[in-house]
């Protein structure tokens, strides 16, 4: 077993690359052989662009000929989440009521990846429309976690985050409106970042809960984090939410350390539910940024509690929404045997989405139906807003705050199927940063007694990218993880 390029990071393939030790069909052929050899197992790919792939790394092998400089992006192959539009390439979010769906227009997310030389492998398997923890939501089956592939890999980004641990592709984009991008990296042991909302453009997002949908990325160093960040971050007259901000460079400080840092522990995240190897695990790389000169603290997020409740009303209600729009009519999956217009309806949505979909959409509409939206919706609100001065208060005190990402490691395909509420405390520790637009990154921090990695979770305040990373890397580069699933041992 020898590391291929494609096991190498985003980084470490750039210098090569920039350098003429490597070209870009190479690392690119990399890639595809490596999915070719291990996907039929995990299953993260619902769409695979080989072709397109080969042709763009031959333009760029060329154009580097000619002694263009090219961007840190350029040639490395990338996958890109089934909810992110792209042209003429199927983008199906997972569900069957857009099987068939080829967007006539560019995320532009991926666009600016594109742009810069990214090369797309695929498009990757996630639960249906974002809505999950597992990827067993996905109507076209579930993705296998590379470390065990009895375990899912988390979601709903699952199919980006195995993709990257396989070394299918060195990076991935994914979608995070409850933990999508940070829980699935936890799981399968890579880096995962929720930027602040509005950093990254949504445009070609399909959307799930626009109030907290955010583009993510999922890499195998938080150097590349800070790469792809770099690329796909800044103002999108093409999204109103969008930042009008300068897009700082990311890897200035990087290498800062954590001297002096204030880092805050979330004293309401280490109780029950949590698993003792992932509070251990995160206790002792809190120790490590204490001995790295950080000055640790206990922080507090009082209306925590209510994360589950207020995201639960919000989301589905903002999803009822926006799911409107799938109605057999305009594009999609349109059903047959319809008698009349509405009849036709129904039953294209009937049987085009999924049944978490509907509970989704059920739950959504009645909060916001006439008698109950100010009890629901509106008291959500409110508690959201309560959430965001907690974080206020624990960033006057500190810079960064630490918890686990998730409170548990990989578990078994099927375990919580039947069981939404068991499912939805996935997201018990990541929620609460949607819900405050704030940025927040998950970093490998250990293994448990079977080996299955555990994600420490540190967040920032709005537009704290930079500090994120810097603390992020510190604790990365003095844990020194080596982390191959065991999938890649036959490979
Ligand atoms: N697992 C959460 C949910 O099911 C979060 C999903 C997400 O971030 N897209 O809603």
């Amino acid at each position: 077993m020898t590391d291929a390029l494609c096991d190498l990071t985003g980084g470490e393939l750039a210098t090569k690359i920039a350098g003429g030790e490597i070209s870009a069909t190479e690392v690119v052929e990399s890639s595809l052989e490596r999915i070719e050899a291990v996907d039929d197992e995990i299953h993260a790919f619902l769409t695979r662009t080989p072709e397109v792939a080969l042709e763009r790394a031959a333009e760029l092998d060329a154009h580097r000929g000619t002694g263009a400089p090219q961007h840190a992006v350029a040639g490395i192959p990338l996958a890109l989440k089934d909810v992110l539009a792209t042209m003429g390439i199927r983008t199906t979010c997972g569900s069957l009521i857009l099987e068939n769906y080829l967007p006539p227009y560019e995320s532009t997310a991926w666009a600016r990846l594109s742009g810069h030389g990214g090369v797309l492998a695929g498009k990757t398997n996630c639960d249906e429309f974002a809505m999950g923890s597992s990827n067993e939501n996905s109507a076209y089956g579930p993705v296998r976690n590379p470390w065990d592939l009895e375990r899912v890999p988390g979601g709903s980004s699952g199919g980006s985050a195995a993709a990257v641990a396989a070394g299918e592709v060195v990076w991935a984009l994914g979608t995070d409106t409850g933990g999508s991008v940070r829980q699935p990296a936890s799981l399968c042991g890579v880096v995962g970042l929720k930027p602040t909302y509005g950093l990254v453009s949504r445009y070609g997002l399909i959307a799930f809960a626009s109030s907290l949908d955010t583009v993510g990325t999922l890499t195998r160093s938080v150097r590349d984090a800070a790469v792809m960040l770099g690329a796909i971050a800044g103002k999108d007259h093409r999204d109103a939410t969008s930042l009008d901000e300068d897009v700082p460079d990311y890897l200035a400080g990087l290498e800062g350390g954590v001297d002096g840092l204030r880092v805050g522990v979330v004293a309401e995240a280490f109780g029950e539910g949590v698993e003792p190897a992932v509070r251990d695990s995160v206790r002792a790389s809190v120790d490590r940024l204490a001995d790295l000169g950080a000055s640790v603290g206990e922080a507090t997020l009082p209306h925590a509690e209510y994360t589950l409740s207020a995201y639960y009303l919000i989301a589905p209600s903002e999803a009822s929404s926006n799911l409107a729009r799938y109605d057999g009519v305009r594009y999609g999956f349109r059903a047959e045997g319809g008698t009349d217009s509405i009849d036709m309806m129904f039953r294209t949505r009937g049987e085009g989405f999924g049944p978490e979909v509907k509970r989704r959409i059920m739950l959504g509409t009645y909060a916001l139906s006439a008698g109950y939206y100010d009890a629901y919706y509106g008291q959500a609100q409110k508690v959201r807003t309560l959430i965001i001065r907690d974080y206020e208060k624990a960033f006057a005190d500190f810079d960064v705050l630490v918890s686990p990402t998730s409170p548990t490691t990989a578990f078994r395909l099927g375990e919580k199927v039947d069981d939404p509420m068991a499912m939805y405390l996935n997201d018990i520790f990541t929620i609460p940063a949607n819900l405050a637009g704030v940025p927040a990154i998950s970093v490998p921090c250990g293994l448990d007694d079977a080996s299955l990695p555990i994600g420490l979770q540190l967040t920032a305040p709005v537009l704290g990218e930079q500090v994120l990373f810097r603390a992020a890397h510190a604790l990365e580069r003095d844990l020194g993880l080596v982390l191959r699933p065991p999938v890649l041992a036959g490979v």
